[in-house]
């Protein structure tokens, strides 16, 4: 039979917490000798599973030193399959604890933050501090006001072995998948329609990097954000030779290296607000005598290109209609996962009169990249052609930043509250919490008791509110479903 240890500092609710998940489950309260003396065992049972807790409610009468406490609480832990470390939510994260937290968490059991007295909403704000003790498993309770304890009695559940069962229980939905393919978060105009709904296939993502430390985000070298990798991209004739001369304009210093790397002579630098702007592979681009109507090579072309960028230029001829091919072109940036800004060239030509209605064709073709902002612009009497630089700075910032975890937590649980969760096939889906792990793109870790059971019309919402509340403007926002510990 597995073994639950409660350890914790003194006066946190670890006696508590002991009683509740006995009282709780009718406990078999058959008492056992215990080992040492200090530490009460008891048979609980955890739904229909059976479990010993150590209660080391009385490890730390007389223990004035945490020295003492720490050397009891680590033979409890030793002798533990299961261990819930408790911390007092209205106070802040103590270093002895986090200390403590990490031995424990060496030990390679199942050991799981449990931040107690979150007796109501405003206090579930506490909880984001303890997200520096760099774990997942945090569970926000409230023993004394029987607050969000089932979902830490499920992740128990989840963990005892099904020969600890007391009585056959029916067969219950097993998990096929933790992964959900990772979507994307397009949002068609029309709310109610399904219809463009783009879902991708498997992206992989480093367990680790989601799962080993919550808070590391893979970040990125001041340089490389510095360095902003930009491909001009759109079909032949729509001004992208002409716009790659306006951006490279003389009075910008036009630089042939960046610190530390070497630029491919394909490509072509030029600085900007102390940033580096690199035009990849504009050898194609200026080559003479353009060969047109071929369309594979055109894509093929603009796919590699796309490899080596972190922003993409769309550029369309503004005075012309759109064609098949723009579609095709501009559809290779959403697999690449780049930051975009659409950019309608040969304004000086088009037909401006109608900016409402081109704009709205535009959005209506081109719906994959809802999130990049337009830009009319003359590559030729170089109109706007520095706000388009000043776009381009903007939306690397973007498609560069970090959106604290609980800033985000606290958008989504506004959402939440205002639309609550749909369950799946009467299954309570839940999301605990959610997690920035990446940068450039940005890419979020909703951590959930099902992320199977996320309808993809609840992540669109989510994916709204998010940009209502972050300014995300240029860049894909990635979501991933993710299953609470199933990263170990
Ligand atoms: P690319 O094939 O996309 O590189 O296109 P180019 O830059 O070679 O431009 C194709 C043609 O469009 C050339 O004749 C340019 O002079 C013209 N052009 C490019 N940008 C503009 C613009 O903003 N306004 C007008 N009127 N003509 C443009």
């Amino acid at each position: 039979m597995k073994k639950i240890a409660i350890i914790g500092q003194p006066n946190v609710g670890k006696s508590s917490l002991f009683n509740r998940l006995l009282k709780k489950r009718d406990a078999i309260t058959s008492e056992q000798a215990g080992t040492t003396r200090d530490v009460k065992r008891r048979i609980a049972q955890i739904l229909d599973k059976q479990v010993e807790l150590l209660d080391t409610g009385g490890l730390d009468k007389g223990c004035e030193l945490f020295d003492k406490i720490k050397e009891k609480s680590l033979e409890a832990a030793n002798k533990a399959d299961i261990i819930l470390y408790m911390v007092d939510g209205k106070t802040l994260p103590d270093e002895n604890d986090k200390k403590l937290f990490y031995q424990l968490e060496s030990l390679n059991k199942d050991v799981a933050l449990v931040v107690n007295k979150i007796d109501n909403d405003s206090q579930k704000e506490k909880l984001w501090d303890y997200y520096e003790f760099g774990t997942d498993l945090i569970f926000g309770i409230s023993v004394a006001h029987n607050r969000s304890i089932n979902p830490l009695i499920e992740w128990i559940y989840d963990l005892l072995p099904d020969e600890d069962k007391i009585i056959e229980a029916d067969e219950t939905d097993e998990e096929e998948d933790e992964f959900e393919p990772s979507v994307y978060d397009y949002v068609p105009e029309d709310e109610e329609s399904e219809e463009g709904y783009v879902d991708f296939d498997e992206e992989e993502v480093d367990d680790d990097s989601i799962f080993g430390m919550n808070d590391m985000i893979k970040e990125f070298d001041p340089e490389d954000l510095n360095h902003i990798k930009i491909a001009i991209i759109g079909r032949v004739n729509v001004g992208k030779s002409s716009l790659l001369n306006a951006l490279l304009k003389e009075d910008r210093s036009v630089v042939s290296d960046v610190a530390g790397t070497t630029i491919d002579p394909i490509d072509e630098s030029v600085d900007y607000q102390g940033k580096t702007l690199t035009f990849v592979d504009t050898a194609g681009i200026r080559r003479r005598g353009k060969i047109e109507g071929i369309e594979r090579f055109a894509l093929m072309r603009t796919e590699q290109m796309l490899e080596s960028a972190n922003m993409a230029l769309v550029v369309l001829d503004a005075s012309n209609p759109f064609i098949d091919l723009d579609e095709k072109i501009a559809g290779l940036v959403d697999k690449n996962f780049l930051a975009c800004i659409i950019v309608l060239n040969k304004w000086d030509i088009a037909d401006r009169e109608n900016y409402d209605k081109i704009i709205q064709e535009v959005r209506d073709r081109f719906k994959f990249l809802h999130y990049a902002p337009i830009i009319t612009i003359s590559a030729k009497s170089h109109l706007r052609v520095n706000k388009l630089l000043d776009m381009i700075v903007e939306i690397n910032e973007n498609f560069s930043q970090r959106i604290s975890t609980s800033e985000l937590n606290e958008v989504l649980n506004r959402a939440m509250r205002r639309h609550q969760l749909p369950s799946m096939h009467g299954q309570i889906i839940r999301i605990y919490y959610a997690t920035q792990y990446e940068t450039r793109p940005p890419r979020i870790a909703l951590i959930m008791n099902k992320p199977k059971g996320l309808h993809f019309t609840y992540r669109r919402y989510l994916t709204n509110k998010l940009r209502e509340a972050f300014d995300f403007s240029g860049v894909p926002v990635l979501f991933k479903a993710k299953k609470r510990g199933g990263g170990k």
